[in-house]
């Protein structure tokens, strides 16, 4: 199906307006550097780097459109040509976000993976990907590309951080040293691809996702209606750009709505992170019910005694975020995050709480003003939308300009989420009399146990209600009476040791707030929960695991203890 974007009155026409688009054309790298620079705010921090050593380095707008256009001439003078696709391999550098604009100015197509992948996921997305140039380190050159890197047919050029590079391989400190501070940017318009996102596996093998510049409009609309970004807001997403999230609302959003966005090059780690928002004076914190679930862990105590005051908005997205964690984050922050749902598909938050909105902790919110989503029947025959309270397919009426125009390689399966005029997102929820979005698992997940249907969320959020629970995941086992019955995995906060009286205890609290249909029939302790690189729980492990079935692409996984 071709998606047609909505141009004419849709809410976000006021952020095509707000962009350039000189001469009726778009570019993502040009909107979200050089713009600002031409309206002459140059010299404001674009990016405040965070270095794992503890050092701290500004990137202005004006240092950006510079260091953008530089890479784009050293592509260029390489021999690159639109339509060519980079692949950035690396840490959150502040070379990578440079590159990426560099790299949409130049008219190619950005591709971020994660840095910590091993060499086998590279190499098939860049294969699938028919990857042109790779930006990398050269540590992770010499550990994981140079033993195959001549069996990617594509590839022409890889680039190496830093002032030197292995044979064949060219530096790109000296190349940018050399490069011009002026670059004329591509002639790209509002349906030029621009990036390939690829995601998270965990559901299985990873799909490419093609996105168009146009997606830049979507970014600049959502960022200020679903996070509430303006110009200087001090904005930390804690997503890397290896994800979709880490791209649309850790590069392009922020940046085209001129924000100053905190990277750290680090990884979780909670001091650092509480002592970063206090230090940083950060506004508006984008995370993930991961992470929030770590600092719960941790305790009330551990966030004593930081100042969180300048926090103004926290929103959370890739899982579902667990009622308790709402409540606790008022607590601890003052106020909720805020839940939202989209993904690598959708290019752009699709559901929200919105700042200002009354939240209903559990919920996803609702669809953010533009955006028309309806729960609609599984199954063969037309499609029927399905009334308050009943579960069905999350689906959304396609026309937003972010939203994916290909699976690289896979038209079957990419027209697949097209029918009867809607997208059909493969998650399932319901909506209440209110138009607030639950969510209740993704559709290979749901349990269905006695005539019951189960969403896996529901009895995971019971189970973290526990004091001693930190972490569950729930999945459905074959059952000759039952169809399937429940079972749990969870992982215990500090203080707390396995044994059958707490599984017992567990089973308890679980049937008093499930009632004896919908609880687990076992629970099982376990040190760590497998997850994407993400921090998706993948369910369809543990079960493949339970009952020795194959474990299919577990290219993205990255604990790998059940
Ligand atoms: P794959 O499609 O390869 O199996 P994935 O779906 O996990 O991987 P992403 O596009 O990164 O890849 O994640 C999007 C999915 O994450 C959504 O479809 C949904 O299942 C889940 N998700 C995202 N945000 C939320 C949320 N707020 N609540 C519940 N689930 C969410
Ligand atoms: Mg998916």
């Amino acid at each position: 199906m071709q998606i047609e974007p909505n141009r004419a009155a849709a809410p976000w026409a006021g952020a095509r307006d707000m962009l350039d688009r000189p001469g009726g054309r778009l570019n993502i790298g040009y909107e979200a550097s050089d713009r600002h620079v031409i309206h002459g705010h140059g010299a404001q921090t674009a990016l405040r780097w965070l270095g794992k050593d503890g050092s701290r380095r500004d990137i202005s707008y004006a240092d950006l459109s510079r260091l953008s256009s530089r890479f784009a001439n050293v592509l260029r003078a390489h021999g690159l040509q639109q339509g060519d696709r980079l692949f950035a391999l690396m840490g959150r550098d502040p070379a990578l976000y440079a590159a990426a604009l560099g790299t949409l100015k130049a008219g190619l197509i950005f591709t971020p993976l994660f840095s910590a992948f091993g060499p086998e996921p590279i190499r098939t997305r860049m294969e699938i990907g028919d990857c042109t140039v790779l930006l990398t380190t050269e540590a992770i050159y010499r550990r994981k590309i140079a033993p195959w890197r001549d069996q990617i047919a594509s590839l022409k050029l890889v680039l190496i951080v830093g002032d030197e590079a292995p044979e064949g391989c060219v530096a790109l400190g000296p190349a940018l040293e050399g490069a011009s501070n002026e670059c004329e940017v591509a002639q790209t318009d509002e349906d030029t691809p621009a990036l390939i996102h690829f995601t998270s596996g965990t559901t299985g093998r990873p799909k490419g996702a093609v996105h168009v510049h146009g997606a830049a409009i979507y970014h600049a609309y959502s960022g200020q209606a679903a996070l509430g970004l303006s110009p200087g807001t001090i904005y930390w997403c804690t997503a890397d750009p290896g994800w979709v999230t880490g791209t649309s609302y850790g590069i392009i959003a922020p940046l085209v709505n001129r924000v100053t966005m905190i990277v750290d090059e680090a990884e979780f780690e909670l001091e650092r992170w509480y002592g970063t928002v206090e230090r940083e004076r950060v506004a508006v914190w984008y995370s993930a019910p991961t992470a929030i679930r770590m600092m719960m862990r941790a305790g009330a105590e551990a966030a004593k005694p930081y100042d969180f005051s300048a926090l103004r908005f926290l929103a959370s997205v890739g899982e579902p975020l667990n009622p308790e964690a709402v409540i606790w984050s008022e607590r601890i922050f003052g106020q909720p995050f805020h839940d939202n749902w989209w993904q690598t598909e959708t290019g752009g938050i699709m559901i929200a709480n919105t700042p200002g909105m009354p939240v209903k902790p559990g919920s996803m919110g609702k669809p953010l003003p533009g955006i028309e989503a309806g729960i609609v029947s599984q199954g063969d025959g037309p499609l029927r939308e399905l009334g308050p309270g009943e579960i069905g397919e999350l689906a959304l009426r396609p026309g937003w300009p972010s939203m994916m125009r290909a699976y690289l390689h896979e038209q079957a399966r990419y027209d697949k989420c097209f029918r009867d005029g809607w997208y059909l997102s493969g998650d399932l929820a319901t909506r209440d009399a209110d138009g607030f979005y639950w969510f209740v698992g993704r559709a290979d997940d749901l349990i269905k146990s006695s005539g019951h249907l189960i969403g896996p969320f529901e009895v995971e959020s019971a189970l973290i209600e526990h004091p001693a629970v930190a972490e569950a995941g729930v999945i459905g086992l074959p059952d000759e009476t039952a169809g399937e019955v429940v079972q749990a995995y969870v992982t215990l906060n500090p203080g707390h040791e396995p044994s059958e009286a707490l599984e017992r205890e567990l089973r308890g609290h679980a049937r008093k707030r499930l009632g004896a249909a919908v609880a687990p029939r076992a629970i099982l302790f376990r040190h760590t929960l497998p997850k994407t690189r993400s921090g998706k729980i993948m369910r369809r492990l543990l079960k493949a695991r339970e009952l020795g079935l194959p474990e299919g692409d577990i290219s993205t996984l990255e604990s790998d203890e059940t």
